[in-house]
């Protein structure tokens, strides 16, 4: 029984690996070899080991030289079981053999083998096994290349910055600022880790505009310019979403966050609509509603921007809102700049009224906007080395809806038409 089982698994395996007909028949062959060597001594350990006397012994040595076997006597018959699984074996051996390699003769597909069910389990050894010998012992000495590194986001010849969908190639496979595909063959990667600051707005979207002309977009981008210097000089590598007057869709802005990992992530913005006089800056800081640190990182750039702003003497307007949030029905955060990078600390700065003519008029003093710029960065700064709490969070409950207004599309939506990419 135990040697069926082996020259079963001998012949199984060997068949299904060489699968040919001559193949075959040496393995036949070699098996009936085997097979005749195993009868063998399976004879010599059933003579040594009967429990026969020594006079026995010697009369079934002469019977075995003299070519007698098999006379009816006890002796015969007991040499005889050491004779007849010679026999048998070799006989059951080749049954074995071409049984097997005819099972294995499954139908094929224009592909090769199709797989039987029991050779389920099998089937996945025999990938296996292959794999691991060649991982073990690799070929010729030839390596499979590195795989690319993983590299979220480059920035482009032009000083664009773009999040990297895919490679081309040696090339980066990225998605423009207006959300379309391109092909840059020379980009520098971005580091992962920094705090990412995103200027609203740009190109087609102005955002707000202020009563003596100023454009949101222009505005956000020259305050967070200040905001990023201030933090790469105080140590914090900084990326901004757009370095320039262009569009970016919120698709972009979000997927730069999430893949570069921010520590932080802020988008810059100037208000409109005011709603009533006020006695400090109508700064408004929105942060996510679900997340501790989202509210302490708006807290903390609040806290900054009212003591920077309010030593100018300027008849301030307000909505009436410090640092908020603002959910939809579904619990969602409303802000696309702070709902949609998830998993980054993302907070929405609101941080002066540009509709009011007197703050237009004041924002658009480059000194005033450094000032702005370096008031969020202490923000961002404080949020990172520090457990401060951070000030001016709203009790009682979220933001409510107000009308949009200001010029120009509000947010910058991606996929639209309009949309202005700049040369990467
Ligand atoms: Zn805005």
């Amino acid at each position: 029984m135990g040697g069926e089982v082996v020259v079963g698994e001998v012949v199984g395996t060997a068949v299904v690996v060489v699968d040919d007909v001559v193949a075959v028949v040496v393995v036949v062959v070699v098996v009936v070899v085997v097979v005749a060597s195993m009868a063998v001594v399976v004879d010599a350990a059933v003579v040594l080991s009967s429990p026969l006397s020594q006079e026995t012994r010697s009369r079934i040595g002469t019977n075995q030289r003299q070519g007698r076997v098999g006379d009816g006597s006890t002796v015969c018959d007991t040499t005889g079981v050491g004779r007849r699984p010679v026999v048998g074996l070799l006989v059951l051996a080749l049954v074995a053999a071409l049984a097997t390699c005819s099972a294995n003769r499954e139908p094929r597909t224009a592909s090769g083998w199709t797989p039987r069910a029991a050779d389920t389990e099998l089937s996945a050894g025999a990938v296996l096994l292959p794999a691991e010998a060649e991982v073990a012992t690799p070929p010729d000495t030839v390596q499979p290349p590195a795989p690319p590194p993983t590299v979220p986001a480059v920035l482009s010849s032009t000083g664009i910055v773009t999040p990297v969908i895919g490679r081309d190639g040696d090339a980066w496979k990225v998605s423009t600022p207006c959300g379309r595909e391109a092909v840059l063959t020379s980009a520098t990667p971005l580091p992962t880790g920094p705090v990412v600051l995103d200027p609203g707005h740009g190109g087609y979207d102005p955002g707000a505009v202020g009563p003596n002309g100023l454009r949101e977009s222009e505005l956000n981008l020259a305050v967070s310019r200040h905001a990023a210097a201030a933090l790469e000089r105080a140590g914090f590598t900084t990326v901004m979403t757009r370095n320039d007057d262009h569009g970016m869709n919120l698709v972009n802005r979000a997927r730069l966050a999430i893949g570069l990992e921010a520590k932080a992530f802020v988008s810059v913005h100037h208000n409109a609509a005011s709603w009533a006089p006020s006695a400090i800056p109508g700064s408004e800081m929105y942060h996510q509603e679900k997340s501790a640190e989202s509210k302490r990182l708006a807290g903390l750039i609040y806290e900054e921007i009212v003591a920077a702003l309010r030593v100018y003497d300027v008849p301030w307007v307000t909505s009436g809102a410090g640092v908020t949030w603002r959910t939809k029905a579904n619990g969602d955060d409303w802000y696309a700049m702070v709902n949609q990078p998830r998993g980054v600390t993302a907070a929405l700065a609101e941080l002066a009224f540009i509709s009011n003519p007197a703050e237009a008029d004041l924002l658009a003093d480059p000194e005033v906007q450094r000032v702005e710029g370096e008031a969020v960065a202490r923000g961002i700064i404080r949020f990172l080395t520090t457990s401060d709490a951070g000030s001016g969070y709203v009790e009682g409950g979220q933001m409510p809806p107000r009308p949009r207004t200001g010029t120009g599309p509000r947010g910058g939506g991606g996929g639209w038409d309009e949309c202005d990419d700049p040369v990467l």
